[in-house]
């Protein structure tokens, strides 16, 4: 079938808007058309070529969501009419890392999906005999996607798609972050560095939680003030000496849980020495540049702090996107809060421009 999609032509280029072929799904894929995507850091970080594994021609886009059209041999777990989120990070179920029980990091289609190809390593995208890459394995900047059925969460029909749509990568993460990788307490104490997508997910996972204190740290004042509407108690302007702050204000100790969402290599160190010493908890969410390093001083170590990373938040994405989904459901997450601008497939760059200029939380492509 002929599809409009957003092509990646060359690295430093604006994206073009299209006509390409999609081939229909082959076996354990499904076809689905989307109806909205987010924009997301990762498709401008891509975009711009700074990621040296990024390649070209691609379609880029990873934060969609959509109803599922076809299905393909051996695909039992979605049918037609089924309301999906698409995943970047697949869950099989099956693989080594899957049985453990211990990570959410599947390795099942990992390589293919790293180099842009299907699990089969063929492309359903094309252009004139020319294949065409997925990004993420989603490639969802198009009016439509071929998916493998492990990349594909069914939720709620209820669900509105636009909301659906952030549940695919930033506010997932944020949310799994508090609520599965660190699994914060109730009545603890918290503290989230940054208030974009990713740590107002975190702000928002930590109340759903039951922490007690939620002290949010950025930058702009219009964030900070989403962030206290998402449950943060404290609101903090991040200036020198906000670790100081953080140790003074707990009675010396540090926080219980730290939450690091900038990507910034020097907040993550803050987040690491403002969490409490005997089992203060820092989870780093954000994604720091190729070939960046964090400094530790051994000693915050020695003296019990813990260090964890989290993809995708931890979240188990084909089990626990549908389950935060609910939560939306319930009124527990105020997604439409996140949804600052909402663009047709062909104001796709100007998503990249208000991203650029930090201009709201989320822009979202409504096909
Ligand atoms: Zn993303
Ligand atoms: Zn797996």
């Amino acid at each position: 079938m002929q599809i409009r999609a957003a092509v990646l032509e060359e690295f430093g280029k604006p994206l073009a808007v299209q006509d390409v072929e999609l081939a229909g799904p082959r076996s354990g894929e499904a076809l689905v058309k989307l109806h909205a995507c987010g924009v997301c850091h990762t498709d401008l970080y891509t975009a711009s070529g700074a990621d040296p594994s990024g390649y070209v021609p691609c379609v880029l886009g990873h934060e969609g969501a959509g109803v599922v059209e076809a299905v393909g041999d051996g695909v039992s777990s979605l049918a037609v009419g089924d309301h999906v989120v698409t995943l970047f990070s697949p869950f099989c179920g099956e693989c080594v890392n899957c049985a453990s029980g211990k990570t959410n990091v599947c390795v099942a289609i990992r390589e293919q999906q790293n180099r842009g190809y299907l699990p089969d390593g063929s492309t359903r995208l094309s252009r004139g005999g020319e294949e065409l890459r997925h990004f993420m394995g989603c490639s969802t900047f198009a009016e439509a996607t071929v998916m493998p059925e492990i990349a594909l969460a069914k939720v709620s029909p209820e669900a509105s798609l636009e909301a659906c749509a952030l549940f695919a990568c930033g506010l997932s993460t944020g949310l799994g972050a508090a609520m599965y990788r660190a699994a914060v307490e109730p009545g603890s104490t918290c503290v989230v560095f940054g208030a974009g997508m990713v740590g107002l997910g975190a702000v928002a996972g930590c109340r759903l939680q039951g922490a007690d204190r939620i002290i949010c740290v950025d930058l702009s004042a219009e964030r900070l003030e989403l962030a206290a509407r998402n449950g943060a108690t404290d609101t903090w302007t991040a200036t020198e000496g906000v670790v100081e702050r953080i140790v003074e204000e707990t009675g010396g100790y540090g926080a219980d849980y730290t939450f690091e969402a900038t990507g910034l290599v020097s907040v993550m160190r803050q987040a690491v020495e403002s969490a409490r010493m005997g089992w203060g908890l820092c989870t780093i969410a954000g994604v720091a540049g190729k070939g960046e390093t964090l400094d530790i001083v051994p000693r915050f170590l020695m003296q019990g702090r813990r260090v964890q990373g989290a993809s995708f938040g931890g979240v188990r994405s084909r089990e626990q996107v549908p389950l935060l989904v609910e939560r939306y459901l319930a009124g527990d997450i105020d997604v439409d809060s996140f949804i600052s601008h909402r663009l047709t497939l062909d104001e796709v760059n100007r998503g990249f421009e208000l991203m650029h200029d930090q201009d709201g939380i989320r822009s979202v492509l409504v096909f």
